[in-house]
């Protein structure tokens, strides 16, 4: 072995304990430089080269040398084959080919090739080598020496494998940057991005979307099944988010149960409901968690830089009250931002001030909507539905107020005074009908509402057939012991279930044949939606209807208004009817004259056919046509068109553009006109507000109103139309 050779020629003298590469090593390397000539070392060689060996053996460092020209001419056995080589295939190859700088960001380093050909000292040089077990780090060290006249001969040094620490560094700056549990960019990670990207995006004017997004129910989940399966979920919805959003360093987890999705160069507000829309869709498919099956969902809040802020700050605040407003409007919905949010978030809290003592206040009522028995029209029970009567408000709805009551800790209050009132009530009617009482998930989660309903039942001596709860599927989420030892404590009292809003969430009808149902309760939305064409909402009513009548179920149909819905619900043979078809819900003392001979029936009465979903309104907005800016009245408004009053004698083909308001304008066509009224065509098709509204795919950009100034002046050109007189132009 022609090391061995050099060693005991050159090297060796007395060597110390092996420290690592820059002790030992370090000190070898010069000692070999400055030993060329001297006399042989003082311990025996064979002693010397056994404990080099065994140094080179043990990993904790190589040795290497060159030849004048850089080709290798020693390399340690076990270094050339941690890089995939036998040191025997290395020898002559040039040094310097065998390594990649460590870091290619860092141009101030000097290049291994660029130390060689200078013949410089290397000092623990970073390099990095591609092998089999995947990427190495190295440090480099080395010495040029010169032959007995003076002339470079080479290089000899060492080097130590770095790999680890390089390994633990970068985990560490990983831990910075990401998400632990999910492996999402933290919030630190995303709201620096969010300040570079939004820096950058505003210096080329363009935009950038964020969506901020929160789990509905996630918090039952936890609490039922446990936080690691709390934790297992997260990483599932994870792993969805990024399915559909592509990019890591894009998604991030805020912490808790919160996410961020950041969105360069997006404001098509189309596109961005079509994605919010995508994300709830995903996010709300059943989850496998440890072995149980658990549902989720999620609420969305959206706002777009430059036109609803252009700081982070801003941006995030609004895209927040946006999310809030989301969830405030019912679970599984996405909102754009607007600027009448702040508002309403001003007045839901205050709402939420006022709903802590408006039951003390006497501000709380229950009103009775009649089930009705489809074939013979009589009515066979009640639902009773809550109303606040606000002092300076005036009713409030309970689909406002109950979301505010369950997120305020108010509902468990809220629903055992509904409780007891209806069964009171209902122990006073004639004959046998039956009440039914809505039970919020969060009293459903609560292990004492059994006693509370054997306490209203014999206060009020209502026999227990006569009670209903309606419950919604939401219950089945966490799908835990607990959920199933409150339906067996439930019907061991003897009350009936109803299985509430069917169709609305994931609507599984395995739930039917677990849980002791006594009525299924098809949602409004969904019968609505079997009397649009195509639609097979009716083969699965009619399937529900089966396996409702097969597990000895009622069914009933929420929310019939039009005599033609009636009479599909009749041909599907769903059991009852509820809704303004028969009657709206009505006051406790109406109830009782109607219902006075013991029995009720009625006469169904309601529009023949279902409204189509033309917003009707009265709004003002901006018409401008010819450097001039109408006021108009907006009537009805749909997607493709709206009707518009205020102007007098518009010709067909006349072009507008209608101005909503915060940047949203709309080119559109007048296509019918008659005296003041006007029906315009839009040019592009108006996209959903999440909140049942309309709005522009785009906004006109605050940066372009800046650069044009004030362009629309009256003074400009005469007005082309006349506006009527209640309408002056602005
Ligand atoms: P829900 O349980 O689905 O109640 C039916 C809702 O549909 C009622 O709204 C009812 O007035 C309405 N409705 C009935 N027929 C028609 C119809 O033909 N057309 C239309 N457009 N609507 C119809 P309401 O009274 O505003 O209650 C809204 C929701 O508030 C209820 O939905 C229920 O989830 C909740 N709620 C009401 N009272 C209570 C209560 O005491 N406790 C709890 N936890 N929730 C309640
Ligand atoms: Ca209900
Ligand atoms: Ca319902």
């Amino acid at each position: 072995m022609d090391m061995s050779a050099r060693f005991e020629r050159e090297g060796g003298g007395d060597m110390e304990a092996a420290e690592g590469p820059k002790g030992f090593l370090g000190k070898l390397g010069s000692r070999m430089t400055r030993a060329r000539g001297d006399e042989l070392p003082n311990l025996p060689t064979r002693e010397a080269m056994l404990l080099l060996r065994n140094y080179e053996e043990s990993g904790k460092g190589w040795f290497w040398s060159t030849d004048a020209a850089g080709r290798i001419t020693y390399i340690s056995g076990a270094v050339a084959r941690l890089m995939g080589h036998t040191p025997r295939a290395l020898m002559a190859k040039p040094f310097a080919e065998l390594f990649q700088p460590a870091d290619s960001r860092c141009e101030r380093q000097r290049t291994l090739p660029f130390l060689l050909t200078r013949q410089s000292k290397i000092d623990e040089l970073p390099l990095r080598t591609a092998a089999d077990g995947g990427e190495r780090w190295w440090a480099v060290s080395g010495q040029p020496f010169f032959d007995a006249g003076g002339r470079f001969a080479g290089y000899r040094g060492s080097g130590a494998d770095i790999t680890a620490q390089r390994r633990s560094a970068e985990d560490a700056s990983r831990l910075a940057l990401y998400d632990s549990l999910t492996g999402l960019a933290n919030r630190l990670h995303i709201s620096k991005k969010l300040d570079t990207t939004l820096a950058m995006l505003a210096r080329q004017q363009r935009s950038c979307a964020i969506m901020l997004l929160d789990l509905d129910r996630f918090k039952h989940v936890n609490d039922t099944l446990g936080h690691p399966a709390g934790d297992a979920l997260l990483k599932q919805v994870a792993q969805r988010l990024l399915k559909i959003v592509g990019d890591k360093d894009r998604v991030s987890r805020l912490g808790g149960d919160e996410f961020q999705i950041l969105l360069p160069e997006m404001e098509d507000r189309g596109q961005l409901g079509d994605m919010a829309a995508d994300i709830i869709a995903s996010l709300s498919q059943p989850y496998s968690v440890e072995g149980s099956r658990c549902i989720i969902g999620a609420s969305v809040g959206v706002a777009i830089s430059p036109f609803d802020g252009t700081s982070s700050e801003d941006l995030v605040r609004n895209a927040d009250l946006a999310l809030y407003a989301a969830k405030g409007g019912g679970r599984g919905r996405f909102r754009f931002y607007s600027s009448d949010l702040h508002q309403a978030a001003e007045d839901r809290r205050a709402l939420e001030d006022d709903l802590r003592d408006a039951l003390a206040r006497g501000e709380m009522a229950l009103t009775y909507q009649p089930i009705v028995n489809a074939k013979n029209d009589t009515v066979t029970g009640m639902e009773a539905l809550m109303r606040w009567e606000h002092p300076e408000r005036g009713p409030i709805s309970p689909a406002l107020f109950i979301p505010i009551a369950e997120e305020a800790n108010l509902i468990w209050g809220l629903g055992e005074w509904a409780l007891r009132r209806a069964c009171t009530d209902a122990a006073s009617w004639p004959g046998a009908m039956r009440v039914a009482v809505n039970v919020s998930p969060i009293q459903f989660a609560n292990a004492d509402l059994p006693k509370i309903v054997m306490s209203a039942l014999a206060a009020s001596g209502l026999p227990p057939e006569r009670l209903e709860l309606e419950i919604t599927e939401s219950v089945f989420l966490g799908e835990s012991d607990e959920t199933a030892d409150m339906f067996k404590a439930l019907k061991a009292i003897g009350v009936r279930l109803a299985l509430d809003d069917f169709g609305t969430g994931y609507s599984s009808l395995g739930y039917l044949q677990t849980a002791p149902f006594d009525k299924i309760k098809i949602d409004q939305s969904f019968v609505r939606g079997a009397t649009v064409a195509g639609s097979r909402n009716s083969a699965i009513i009619a399937a529900i209807v089966a396996l409702a009548e097969a597990l000895d179920m009622e069914t009933t149909a929420e929310g019939i208004e039009s005599l033609d819905q009636l009479d599909l619900i009749r041909k599907l043979h769903v059991s009852h009817v509820q809704g303004y078809v028969y009657s709206k819900a009505v006051p406790h003392d109406e109830l009782l004259q109607h219902a006075e001979s013991g029995s009720w029936t009625i006469k169904p009465a309601g529009p023949a056919k279902q409204r189509n979903d033309r917003f009707h309104m009265f709004r003002k907005v901006g018409a401008i046509h010819e450097n001039h800016r109408y006021t108009v009245v907006m009537r009805n408004l749909s997607a493709t068109g709206a009707f518009v009053e205020g102007l007098l004698d518009v010709p067909v083909g006349t072009q507008f553009v209608i101005d909503f308001g915060e940047g949203q304008l709309a080119t559109a066509t007048v296509r019918r006109s008659r005296k003041h009224q006007q029906g315009v065509e839009f040019e592009q098709s108006l996209v959903s507000d999440g909140n049942g509204g309309l709005c522009t795919r785009h906004r006109v950009s605050p940066y372009l109103i800046a650069a044009a100034g004030q362009n629309l002046s009256p003074a400009l050109a005469l007005p082309a139309f006349t506006c009527t007189s209640d309408w002056q132009a602005a």
